[in-house]
């Protein structure tokens, strides 16, 4: 058995596929500097402006395409990517050079393109690095019109079964190649936060992202076997292989069946706790995957991929529009909106941006939407305006400051008078959380359960700014653990601190959805778990397993050891003991 690559697995349903290999060439082309003659320059630039209303054509084609009920930022998505077309930098940048230079059409196309892929490159926020994609997508279809020779006839073959292998694949692609019925796919970039992972997960495609080498040491049509769960990929497999891959498969298949039958059951202990068990959501379409699992409503959900492909922010219409979609998607579950969470070089309306060298220490989240309130204030009046159509929360995120919670507050309140004078309705007591996610703020927990109405632990940041590692790095990310003695102490002071105000705390880092710590956590006085929705079940499945009652004695006992022992050795137990 060879494993023939490795990268980030991005698993739903078996995460497992079986299929031969096809390789799609929607990548870019490395070219040689070319020029043209003096009184070519004109045909070139023709040439370049018609590739360019061929790419815009391609695009609409696949715009009006889309399958029904495929998430509507998609269609923004290519909406994006044909005003990024109409862009001076892409649609007249290399005409510039054509004229000035005497550069050919594809020439003077990737130089622009290396030009402005560099601006990106040196965004260190993993969200905006993806702008950097959507250049090489909308440069790539440019350049395939203007390079025949790399194109295939690729639009139209049935690909069901197949594993596709390409350089990078856009959102656009992965809708288009599922519809063709590929069955999961390989790319040599992109990371687990990219488009088209998220997409991937929301269409239900196992894939690989980030997998370096794939495209050179897979072949065309050979038989290959996808993990997503482990993120490997296996090619020149013996038979003793493919058995052992096809069990795997056929007894996840069984074990999701199996765990469908807990949708309907209550999220309640052994021992008659009752928990819950809420969804984690970026778009208002994932409200169907997460009703879909049980889901009892939303924990948290992610109002920054609002800002995602598009050019300007969107206008409070917008806002309300999205967060109403969600809250009569959750019928009377509780939605639980965040608040923008963007970073220091994510200000997409103009405003000043600071220099920033590590932006996760910089001007992002709360800190950025108290210091620019017109970014600010659509988004809460559009809050406020839902909360009348249903049991929505609010919270802030990166919370450091109580004057952070104070002057946030202050805000709502007249954003309250100002919604009451125009007789427009909203909930006047509608909770207001916040996210504990950085060491201060977990450890000043009590002063935050007193200003706040309840708490949401963020582990993916909290476990980032405990143990000084950057959750965005490879090379960082053996030391990523949820279960360190600092991170331990921490989540079980908000959640002490949280119970003693008599509030609700939560948990909406991955951590929430992960069934190895669901016991401790349980043991901790955890109330809410939050996660993406295809772990709801796995998740309920374990909470229905414990016995709280049990497992708080065995993490006291846990934490009065933490400093003598080996916490990973001490939380083995937990399950062993139930
Ligand atoms: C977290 O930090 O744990 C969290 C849920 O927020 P995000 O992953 O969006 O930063
Ligand atoms: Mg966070």
């Amino acid at each position: 058995m060879t494993v023939a690559c490795t990268g980030i697995g991005v698993s739903c349903g078996t995460g497992i596929v079986i299929g031969p290999a096809y390789r799609l060439h929607h990548g870019l082309v490395r070219v040689d500097a070319t020029w043209v003659e003096g009184r070519d320059q004109d045909a070139e630039v023709q040439r370049f402006r018609d590739a360019v209303t061929g790419a815009a054509a391609e695009l609409r084609t696949i715009r009006a395409r889309i399958p029904p009920n495929t998430p509507s930022d998609i269609v923004e998505f290519i909406d994006t990517h044909l005003l990024m077309l109409e862009d001076r930098a892409i649609a007249e940048g290399p005409v510039e050079l054509i004229r000035a230079e005497g550069c050919s059409a594809v020439w003077a196309l990737q130089q622009r393109r290396d030009a402005l892929v560099q601006v990106f490159e040196t965004m260190e926020d993993p969200y905006l690095r993806t702008r950097k994609d959507d250049v090489d997508h909308v440069v790539g279809r440019i350049q395939k019109l203007l390079l025949p020779a790399a194109s295939t006839d690729e639009e139209t073959e049935d690909l069901t079964g197949r594993i596709a292998l390409a350089e990078d694949l856009t959102p656009a692609d992965a809708i288009l190649l599922r519809h063709r019925g590929i069955a999961g796919f390989v790319t040599e970039f992109g990371g687990p936060m990219s488009h088209t992972a998220i997409l991937a997960r929301s269409l239900g495609i196992p894939a690989i992202v980030g997998a370096r080498g794939s495209t050179s040491c897979l072949k065309h049509g050979e038989p290959l076997i996808l993990d997503a769960r482990h993120g490997i990929v296996l090619a020149n497999f013996e038979a003793t292989a493919l058995a052992h891959f096809q069990a795997a498969g056929a007894a996840a298949q069984v074990r999701i069946g199996a765990l469908k039958r807990l949708r309907r059951e209550p999220s309640v202990t052994r021992d008659g706790r009752q928990l819950q068990l809420l969804a984690n959501i970026e778009l208002p379409d994932d409200v169907v995957a997460a009703c879909e699992n049980g889901a009892e409503g939303v924990g948290l959900y992610r109002t920054e991929f609002l800002y995602m492909n598009r050019l300007s922010p969107p206008t409070e219409e917008e806002h309300f529009e999205a967060y109403h979609a969600v809250v009569a998607g959750m019928g009377n579950g509780p939605v639980t909106i965040r608040t923008l969470d963007l970073g220091a070089d994510k200000q997409v309306d103009g405003g000043a941006t600071l220099p920033c060298t590590n932006p996760a220490l910089g001007l992002r989240a709360i800190r950025l939407c108290l210091k620019e309130p017109q970014l600010f204030r659509p988004q809460l009046r559009a809050l406020l305006r839902v909360s009348a159509y249903g049991p929505i929360r609010i919270m802030l995120p990166m919370l450091t400051n109580i004057w952070e919670v104070l002057q946030a507050r202050a805000l709502i309140e007249d954003i309250m008078r100002e919604l009451t004078a125009a007789g427009t309705p909203f909930d006047h007591t509608v909770p207001i959380g916040g996210m504990i996610e950085v060491p201060a703020a977990a450890l000043t927990a009590a002063a935050f359960a007193r200003h706040l109405d309840f708490l949401s632990i963020g582990t993916n940041d909290l476990i980032q700014y405990t143990l000084a590692i950057d959750r965005v790095d490879d090379a960082v990310n053996y030391l990523y653990d949820p279960a360190h003695p600092a991170v331990l102490r921490l989540i079980h002071n908000v959640i002490s601190a949280g119970r003693a105000a008599n509030i609700n705390v939560g948990m909406c880092g991955e951590m929430a959805g992960d069934p190895r710590f669901i016991p401790l956590l349980v043991g901790m006085g955890l109330h809410s778990f939050s996660m993406q929705p295809h772990s709801l079940l796995d998740a309920k499945q374990v909470l229905r397993a414990a016995h709280a009652g049990r497992l708080e004695q065995q993490v006291a006992a846990l934490m009065a050891g933490l400093d003598s022992s080996d916490a990973a050795d001490l939380m083995a137990e937990l399950p062993r003991a139930e």
